[in-house]
This record gives C-alpha cells, structure tokens and sequence, in this order.
C-alpha cells in the first residue's frame, strides 16, 4: 500500500498552493467585499492548465487524475473558496457531462475551449421546486421542426452568467417520465439569465437564476441518449462530490492554518493563548480530523481513477468534510474570539463561506441517504 503522492501530483499540489498563496491570498477579501468575479485569477488558472485538469489532453485538457485535480480545489479552498468553486463547478459540473455523454462532435465543439478555460461552462439541475428531489425536474424540453423547445426555470446555478460563460447543460423533461440532458449556449434566444444572486458567502462566485421561455437549440445539442438524463447526472453528481469534499478538507486546514497562527500571537494571562491546554486540545482533535478527512477524499479520488466503483466513498467523504469544515471554522472563530468577528479577519469570511458545503451537490441528509442505500437499507 502507497500512501504518498507521485511526483507530478505533489508538483501540482505545490504549484497550486505557491498560486493560491501568492496570488489569491491577497485580493481575496477584497473580491468577497466587492462581490467581484476572479476574472484575472481564472485566467492565470487557465495558464496554468487548472481550469481543465482531468479533461484529456487531446481534448484541450491537462490530461491529470482525479488526485491532482482534489488537490487543486484543496488548496485553492484553503484560501478562498469562491475562486475554489469557480473551478470546481466548471470542471466537475460544467465541462465533465460533456467530456463523459458528449458525441465526437460535440466535444471537438465545445471542449477545447472549455478545458483550456477560455470559457466556462454550468449545469443546471436544481429548480425552485426541485432541489433534493432533483428528478422532480419540472423544466420541460419538446422536439418541434428538429430544435428542442424548452421551457421552464432553474435557481442557484453556478457560473452561469459570467462574460465568459459558453453554455450551461440542463436537464428537462422529454417525455412524460423521461429526462434528458441539453447543452444551452449563453445568448440563444429565450434564455434568461438573472442578475448575480445576493449570498451569505461564496460572495465572489457567479451564481444565477435562468429562465427558458420557448428557447430553441438544435437537436444535436441533446447531451448523451434521450431518457438518459437523470442516469447522467447522477454520475456526474458523484464526481462533483469528490471535489466538494476536497473544498471541506481545504476549508478546514485553510480555518486551522488561521487559528493555529492567532493562537500563538494572541496572549492573555500572561501568554499566548496556544499555551492553554483547551486551544491546544481543539488544534490537536481538528490536525486529527483534517487528516481523516483528506484520507477519505483521497481514497475516493484514487479509486475513481482506479475506474473502479467510487460514489460511496464519495458521498462519505463529502458528508464528513463538510461536518468537519463546519467544526473548524467555529472553533477556529472561537480561537479568534472577537477578532475573529471583525470583517478584517480571514475566518471571518471563511465562517460565512462554509455552510453552503453541508447543502451543495447533496446536503447532509442526501449523503445520509446515499451512503444508507449503499449499506444496503
Ligand atoms: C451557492 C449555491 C450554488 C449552487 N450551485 C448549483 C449549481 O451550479 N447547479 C445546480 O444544479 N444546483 C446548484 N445549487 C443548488 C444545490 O445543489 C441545492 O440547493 C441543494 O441540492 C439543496 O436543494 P434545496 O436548496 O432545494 O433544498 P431542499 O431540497 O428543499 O432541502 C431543504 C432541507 O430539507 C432536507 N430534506 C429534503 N429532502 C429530505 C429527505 N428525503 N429526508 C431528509 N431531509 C430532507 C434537506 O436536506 C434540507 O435540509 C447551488 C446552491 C447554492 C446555495
């Protein structure tokens, strides 16, 4: 058993975090305040083959594993999450249905361009009355005259209204117990698209409501074969786990890293606070958990690139760093105390950043749900 990393999975590991480090660290407050989207950094992502890191290479890709691509979100996690899930929606979400269910055609159309991060790309699954239940999709998808005519609506979706943004991927309804995924591109006819959506974190991430009243794509535009659309998406929704689960590990190293230094400045009584055995106890169960946590998202990284049957894993690993993240960055605010409070420090906006990873792809509950059917219950 090799627990360690190969030499191009820690070079990527250490490119990333000199990049997050240098480049992100210091505007990140400054994009959270001005609700501004990391153009210049998806950009110098782009650069850096990290906007389409699993895609293969023929296709505009880096060609990497599922490991390095964990890593990458980890690491940018640990600094800012809005820059992290930027990357994280677009690969996992956005470019990957497209990657795994797309014809020859559709991916020589629309991959370069995605994987190379030029454009970006959103899928559209949750609507206002199907969130958990997302297979009570309402939004429907008619063929007429060889266009599918959809109409209906979608909330909460992810880079979907950047300058940058090529298309979205839906799914729909094509029939009367029948689901099936499409590719929208940005500006077709019929397709709305919201004003940025008013969040408690994730403040410099792109997120939308789209609205579809009679917009028409072409036929090809049907992503994978017809019906198959739920099937799909819950593949996809398997991968994407991994990379939220990588954004839980990320988010609490990123709230220990923060704690562990302010433990050590700050003094009362007469020493630094990391002195007192109750600071230490929390740094030392959080080290522990961190690590727990990473070997869970690790585990199931490797064995999707192993192909063999990952989603359990997944789904624990999502359910668990997202517990965990909520736990360090309560205790690292409390490490903080009322500093900790004050917009001008980090955990601050890491706080506010953290919920969203227990609801996201799947709350808690969902995890439960999915980890119980694969118990057999
Ligand atoms: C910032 C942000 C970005 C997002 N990005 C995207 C995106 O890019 N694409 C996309 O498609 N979606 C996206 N989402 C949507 C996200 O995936 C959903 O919010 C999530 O799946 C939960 O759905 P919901 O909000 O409708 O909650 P609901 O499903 O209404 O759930 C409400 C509560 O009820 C619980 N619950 C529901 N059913 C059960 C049950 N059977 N048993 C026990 N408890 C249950 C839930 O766990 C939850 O606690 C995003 C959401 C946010 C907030």
């Amino acid at each position: 058993m090799d627990l360690d990393l190969t030499p191009e999975q820690e070079l990527v590991r250490d490119t990333v975090r000199e990049f997050a480090r240098d480049r992100v660290a210091p505007v990140a407050e400054e994009l959270d305040r001005e609700e501004r989207f990391p153009y210049e950094l998806v950009a110098e992502l782009a650069e850096l083959g990290f906007m389409g890191l699993p895609i293969p290479e023929e296709h505009g890709g880096a060609g990497g594993d599922t490991v390095s691509y964990a890593l990458v979100v980890e690491e940018l996690t640990r600094v800012d999450s809005s820059v992290a899930i930027t990357v994280a929606a677009h690969t996992s979400l956005g470019t990957m249905p497209i990657h795994l269910f797309g014809t020859e055609e559709q991916k020589r159309e629309w991959l370069p361009r995605l994987a190379s991060g030029e454009a970006l790309a959103a899928f559209g699954l949750t609507e206002p009355g199907a969130g958990s239940d997302a297979g009570n999709t309402r939004t429907t998808a008619e063929l007429r005259d060889g266009e599918w005519v959809v109409n209906g609506s979608k909330i909460f979706i992810t880079n979907a209204g950047t300058d940058i943004t090529a298309c979205v991927t839906i799914t729909a309804r094509t029939g009367e117990d029948e689901i099936s995924n499409l590719i929208v591109p940005n500006g077709t006819p019929g397709y709305e698209i919201s004003a940025p959506m008013k969040k408690l974190g994730w403040k410099a991430s792109d997120t939308r409501e789209l609205s579809f009243r009679d917009c028409a794509v072409p036929e090809g535009n049907l992503l994978g074969e017809r019906g198959q659309g739920f099937r799909q998406f819950m593949e996809i929704l398997d991968g994407g786990r991994i990379s939220v689960a990588a954004m839980g590990v990320g988010l609490a190293q990123g709230a220990y890293d923060l704690a562990y230094a302010y433990a050590q400045e700050r003094e009362q009584f007469g020493r630094p606070i990391s002195k007192f055995q109750a600071i230490q106890f929390k740094l030392a169960d959080l080290a522990t958990e961190i690590e727990a946590g990473r070997a869970l998202v690790l585990k199931a990284a490797w064995l999707k690139d192993q192909g063999r049957p990952f989603a359990r894993e997944a789904a624990m690993a999502k359910l668990y760093t997202g517990e965990l993240s909520n736990r360090a960055v309560n205790w690292s605010l409390q490490i903080h105390g009322g500093y900790g409070y004050m917009e001008e420090y980090a955990i601050s906006r890491l706080y506010r950043d953290q919920k969203i990873l227990e609801i996201g792809e799947g709350t808690n509950e969902v995890q439960r749900m999915v980890i119980a059917r694969h118990l057999g219950l």
